[in-house]
């Protein structure tokens, strides 16, 4: 069975421990490798070689930096169809999804920060002419990046390139339970020439790797993408020692359909926007509110074309949804859709495990599941399920459906569909969310500022507000006479 090793100053090593973690197929529920599980040890060894990196790298032009980065894009785009057929045998999701937008958009990010890196400028302040103020920026020194399961390479990237394009050397860790395309781009970072320690990937527990990286002196940065309550921990560990910090936390994204919208794009991307990736996207929308006047039509047409999506085997392409990630988050799913019940909640499709013939009988798949009937406030309605798993109810006015979009802790993502752009403009502004879609669902520009208010997280990434984060910066003033 194939055994994973982390991505130590430039090779391939095993566990100071010698332990391994068993690694499932969620499509089987079978082991189908196994995963290094690191402690404290790794995580001081990769820190120690991305320290004695760091002085080197950060003074490496940006142009060679930027050069090394293209060649990765390059290797992961070389490598799609190996990384998405990885991706899915990790993770559950369709390989046809990993093939269109998790692995491109993994290549993308290093294409675009080795460009972006390029034009970035720092500011100056002229106090007419009594002093000029400049300010340089710099690379921090060893960041920590840690991300979850539910996008790995596409998630692992989208902090790695930003760190590395800046100057800094990196110490990652991708979610155990996903750990697979981070290996691979290890050995695809060593064949691009990327000069060892700049990366470096330690797999295991986020208790025990994941907590040696927040806790290390010598990391003065933390980028994390999870849950909000991992993130609260880090925030705990983290915040005394005066790291930077970057928290990219969970959502319970609403959507918002008024009569008035274009019916069958809000209603093709809602599908999509609930139950892509089997609803575990933190951006997926899973509180949908429509208007009372088209609430029975809308209902009907997305009951009956969410019953006629496939689950199933994820290389089959005519599967819809795959598995969910594992069978613990299968579970949790299952009683999140009981709770509903209990909470008086109507499943009005799915609301069960899908059971799979032969190899597959063992997997995690559960049916897209609608439930009407619940009160905004109801924990059905305020806690991320995080699966294919959304909510429906009617609203008559504008003023009604702000209070329920706006009533939960989470604020990541909104979504709205209406032709009446007054109220679209209007609405942009009064959601509590640090993005709106407008008639679109997970429409991305990379330089757009990509984060969440209230417990959905603080700080931005994406654009230049990533390299502003990898980056300190230090004013300088300069009398003129
Ligand atoms: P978790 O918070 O459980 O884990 C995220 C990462 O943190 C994993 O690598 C995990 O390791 C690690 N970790 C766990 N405990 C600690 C700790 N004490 N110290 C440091 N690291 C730790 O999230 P999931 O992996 O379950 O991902 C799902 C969550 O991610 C959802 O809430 C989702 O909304 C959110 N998310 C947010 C996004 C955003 O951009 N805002 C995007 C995507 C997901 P291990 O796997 O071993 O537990």
């Amino acid at each position: 069975m194939q055994k994973l090793q982390n991505y130590i100053n430039g090779e391939l090593v095993a566990p100071v421990g010698e332990q391994y973690i068993d690694n499932y197929n969620p499509a089987t529920g079978k082991v189908y490798s196994l995963i290094p599980d690191s402690d404290e040890r790794d995580v001081n060894l990769a820190t120690e070689a991305a320290k004695a990196a760091f002085p080197k790298w950060s003074v490496t032009p940006k142009e060679e930096r930027s050069r090394i980065m293209l060649k990765v894009s390059e290797l992961i785009e070389k490598n799609l169809e190996r990384l998405a057929l990885a991706e899915s045998t990790d993770n559950g999701k369709p390989v046809a999804l990993a093939r269109m937008v998790d692995i491109p958009r993994a290549a993308s990010n290093f294409h675009f920060y080795a460009t972006a890196i390029l034009h970035f400028a720092s500011e100056s302040h002229a106090m007419e002419d009594t002093a000029l103020n400049y300010t340089l920026r710099s690379p921090v020194g060893v960041a920590g990046c840690i991300s979850p399961w539910n996008l790995p390479l596409y998630l692992f990237t989208w902090k790695i390139a930003p760190a590395i394009a800046s100057g800094n050397c990196v110490v990652a860790k991708p979610s155990e339970i996903t750990p697979m395309t981070a290996y691979l781009l290890s050995e695809l970072c060593m064949e691009a020439g990327l000069p060892k320690g700049v990366l470096n990937i330690v797999h295991g527990y986020g208790h025990k790797v994941g907590s040696a990286i927040t806790k290390h002196p010598a990391i003065p940065l933390i980028s994390f993408t999870g849950g909000t309550k991992t993130g609260a921990e880090i925030a705990r560990v983290a915040a005394p020692m005066f790291k930077k910090l970057s928290l990219e936390l969970g959502g319970k994204n609403p959507n918002l359909i008024f009569a008035d919208c274009n019916f069958e794009n809000a209603l093709k991307t809602t599908l999509n926007s609930s139950f892509a990736n089997q609803g575990q996207i933190c951006l997926c929308g899973s509180r949908i509110f429509i208007e009372k006047s088209i609430y029975e039509k809308f209902k009907s047409e997305f009951v009956s074309r969410a019953k006629a999506m496939k689950v199933g085997n994820p290389a089959d392409s005519s599967s819809k949804l795959g598995a969910v990630v594992s069978k613990a988050h299968m579970e949790k799913i299952l009683s999140y859709i009981q709770l509903a019940e209990e909470e008086g909640g109507t499943v009005l499709c799915g609301g069960h495990q899908v059971k799979q013939e032969g190899e597959f009988a063992e997997g995690y798949y559960i049916a897209p599941t609608i439930i009407e009937g619940l009160p905004h406030d109801c924990r059905t309605n305020q806690e991320e399920i995080f699966g294919p798993v959304v909510t429906i109810a009617p609203f008559e006015s504008e003023e009604e459906v702000l209070k329920y979009a706006n009533s939960t802790q989470y604020g990541l993502a909104s979504i709205v569909w209406t032709e009446n752009l007054t109220r679209a403009h209007r609405l942009a502004g009064l959601l509590h969310s640090g993005i709106v879609w407008i008639n679109c669902w997970l429409l991305r520009d990379l330089r757009t500022p990509f984060g969440g208010v209230k417990n959905s997280g603080v700080g931005r990434e994406g654009g230049f507000e990533a390299l502003h984060f990898f980056t300190e910066p230090k004013n300088v003033c300069i009398k003129l006479k």
